[in-house]
């Protein structure tokens, strides 16, 4: 007997879709990519009806009589076809199911089911006898429109009684609709024709190309300008261009929350907000959105790296800012990084990408080499603002009094800055008061003791946090160790005690303190910008987050307090990302009328970062760097993955990796290194261990994880994360 059986995803961690059977009922109303309600085992679980062919894996072969219905269609518009590829293609990539995929996409389960509240109503074209009164005419007319509106709108614009409304459905003639697009009928639409800035020659020539590109085919252009020379700008045109073909833009920021400048910036261009996708959503918001963006009706959404997963039915452009930055990597769940797969996502959708950034990274460099990516470059600030004078500090020589952290040029520095009315900054990317607090009676460090890290002091908060898992107390007045009273003494500086000092220093001044856990969410931001910006505010004091995209005119001194943190540690983009991060610290100074400088506070002056950075001679840098990787066969030119083991139990955390080990992959061009304790060998009480697979780029890596992985299944609470292209090395 042939069974009508079909394939669906369940947004769990399962290694394919499962097989269910189509009942009668709903024989011929359920299409590849509908949502549906099916059983698992005593649950009901919400799925997605795949494609037969999309699994690599051979289907089950259950027989039909065993199989489980399907209970029911959800009311929602189905998975586009090239969401469902892109959920295998990262599936693939990230050596993850593609069920964990999916689940990304599948974020609010909420917005597949229809409104409680309001149904939205369609015209159908009367019957001939049916009489057509002027209230009745005036009602079909309004639900004739794109937007289908509920019977109270439909009463209120058309000015007739609910009692109209109510004999028209009655009648027939109006029937429901799916009410997803009711609950957005509001949503304002940015206009492309509203006017914009007039661009410069170089402005214009980088616009043009990115312009052309919308609507021919998958491209990636790489937006590559100093700190200020306009980017943001001349991306917005080539947004422009997608709306006028009435596509759909995403625009990936590294961090959404913070960016009430670029909103604003949006709004100005574009006579309208942008659709905006972060976790500080409340649940009404993510489910609108979500609703929006399945619905084609959210023309242009601005979100953190999980906007990705959204299920676009339209998409024409992807953007993404800061293409550089780390924060685009998710490193908990499915692991990926939000650059890499917006480029596989325009391929899939044939549509063009822009990677922005006044340090690309050098994968995206070598790819522009490579002639995979086009290079469109702004050489120079924008109104001839010019880029920031950068000279060392050379804590050797000057170095600050004991117990202190600003040199004397710094110090003096900041005393000429506030003299003349102007903004500075301290950078240092460290939040809380003192990384390391410890007993000077017996040396005793205060730890953690789920993780191995040190407790840093906040002592604005009074607290002592671990920043890894979130544990917290106060401190104790006497040594756990031995016992002795009132000898704790807190280790190195945070920026609260840049921020002491600096009052100290100058106690007339007016200064903000920022680090992601002062500066919360968009409010936040938003106030402490236009203090900034209104010149309430002499002084900040911040970690990278005051790093990012931020343009306030009178900022110019910026203060690195240390330079060389981050320089350290075993991760092989170390230098690489001191660099950007210093870079864009940089170029917060001085990015209007008045010329900004920077000084940069290091034990090493003759680093090629620091060299780079005070030349400006970026490429040589990146050359240099280039090489070295090259000759550590490290990415971009070799591939990488890190396989993380984690356990409750050292020991069978350890059995397990030797029974790894053992079975570890070889042959020509791969590489298996580890296991070793990982940097943080402890995490939320967990035990951690480390594998580091390395292999040339014709290797491929997933295929050699995946089948090396599948050989033993990790039982008894221990863990197995795959970090394909590992930027993390903690
Ligand atoms: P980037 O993104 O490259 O750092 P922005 O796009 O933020 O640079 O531009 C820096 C500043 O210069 C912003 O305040 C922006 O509004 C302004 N600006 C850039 N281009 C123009 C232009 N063509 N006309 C007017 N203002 C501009
Ligand atoms: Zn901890």
């Amino acid at each position: 007997m042939a069974v009508d059986r079909l394939k669906v995803l369940l947004p769990l961690p399962l290694p394919r879709p499962y097989d269910y059977l189509l009942p009668e009922a709903l024989s011929g109303l359920v299409a590849v990519g509908d949502f549906v309600v099916v059983p698992l085992g005593p649950r009901e679980v919400i799925g997605v009806v795949w494609d037969e062919s999309a699994s690599d894996t051979p289907g089950s072969d259950t027989p039909g009589e065993k199989l489980k219905p399907i209970r029911r269609r959800l009311e929602a518009p189905p998975l586009p076809e090239i969401s469902r590829r892109f959920i295998d293609w990262v599936a693939r990539y990230t050596v993850s199911s593609p069920g964990s995929v999916l689940k990304m996409a599948m974020s609010v389960p909420a917005a597949l089911e229809p409104p409680a509240s309001a149904t939205a109503w369609k015209a159908e074209p009367p019957s001939p006898t049916f009489r057509l009164t002027e209230p009745r005419q005036r009602v079909l007319a309004l639900a004739d429109g794109v937007t289908p509106l509920s019977a109270a709108a439909l009463a209120r614009q058309a000015e007739v009684s609910p009692m109209v409304v109510r004999g028209l459905v009655e009648a027939g003639v109006l029937l429901p609709v799916s009410t997803l697009a009711s609950a957005i009928a509001s949503l304002p639409r940015p206009d492309p024709e509203h006017p914009g800035p007039l661009l410069s020659l170089p402005q214009r020539q980088a616009a043009d190309a990115s312009v052309a590109s919308v609507g021919n085919g998958f491209a990636v252009m790489v937006l590559d300008g100093v700190t200020g020379s306009g980017k943001t700008e001349v991306y917005f045109e080539a947004i422009a261009a997608a709306l006028r073909q009435e596509r759909q833009v995403l625009v990936l920021l590294p961090e959404i929350a913070l960016s009430a400048q670029w909103l604003g910036r949006f709004e100005t261009r574009f006579g309208a907000p942008p659709v905006v996708w972060h976790s500080d959503l409340g649940a009404a918001g993510r489910r609108d959105t979500w609703r929006a963006v399945a619905s084609g009706e959210a023309r242009v959404v601005v979100g953190a790296r999980s906007a990705l997963f959204l299920p676009y039915p339209n998409l024409g452009l992807l953007v993404v800012d800061e293409e550089h930055d780390g924060a685009f990597k998710q490193e908990e769940g499915v692991i990926y990084h939000a650059r890499d797969m917006a480029v596989v996502r325009a391929q899939l959708g044939k549509i063009p990408i822009l990677l922005a950034s006044a340090t690309p990274s050098l994968e995206t460099v070598v790819n522009v080499q490579a002639g995979r990516y086009q290079s469109l470059a702004l050489p120079n600030r924008h109104a001839g603002a010019v880029l920031p004078e950068i000279s060392a500090v050379d804590l050797r020589q000057d170095s600050p009094p004991r117990g202190f952290w600003l040199s004397p040029p710094l110090v003096q520095a900041l005393e000429e800055t506030f003299a003349a009315g102007e903004q500075a900054l301290l950078f240092l990317n460290r939040r809380g008061y003192a990384p390391l607090t410890l007993c000077r009676a017996c040396g005793f460090r205060l730890r953690c003791n789920r993780c191995s890290a040190w407790l840093v002091e906040h002592r604005g908060r009074n607290r002592l946090i671990c920043h890894h898992c979130g544990f917290d107390r106060v401190l104790p007045s006497r040594c756990p160790e031995c016992l002795v009273e009132d000898r704790f003494t807190a280790c190195g500086p945070g920026i609260e005690r840049i921020a002491e000092e600096a009052l100290h220093r100058f106690p007339q001044i007016r200064m903000a303190v920022t680090a992601s856990d002062t500066l919360t969410g968009p409010r936040a931001a938003a106030a402490f910008v236009q203090k900034v910006t209104e010149r309430e505010i002499d002084l900040l004091v911040g970690t990278q987050i005051v790093a990012k995209g931020y343009h306030f005119p009178m900022l110019t001194l910026v203060g690195v307090v240390d330079a060389d943190l981050g320089l350290e540690g075993g991760d092989p983009r170390a230098t690489e990302r001191t660099y950007q991060l210093l870079s864009q610290v940089a170029g917060r100074a001085g990015r209007a009328e008045r010329r900004g400088r920077v000084l940069l506070q290091t034990y090493q002056p003759e680093h090629p970062v620091m060299e780079a950075l005070m030349s400006g001679d970026r490429d040589a840098f990146l050359t240099r760097e280039a090489e070295s990787r090259r000759l550590l066969s490290m990415p971009p030119y070799g591939r990488l993955a890190a396989v993380i083991i984690s356990g409750d139990e050292e020991s069978a955390t350890d059995d397990f990796c030797r029974k790894l080990s053992r079975l570890a992959p070889h042959g020509p061009g791969i590489t298996v290194l580890g296991p070793a304790p990982a940097a943080l060998a402890l995490l939320r009480g967990r035990h951690r261990r480390r594998f580091l697979v390395k292999t040339e780029r014709s290797v491929n890596l997933q295929a050699v994880v995946r089948q090396w992985l599948g050989e033993l299944s990790a039982r008894g609470g221990l863990r197995v994360q795959v970090d394909i292209d590992p930027y993390g090395f903690l």
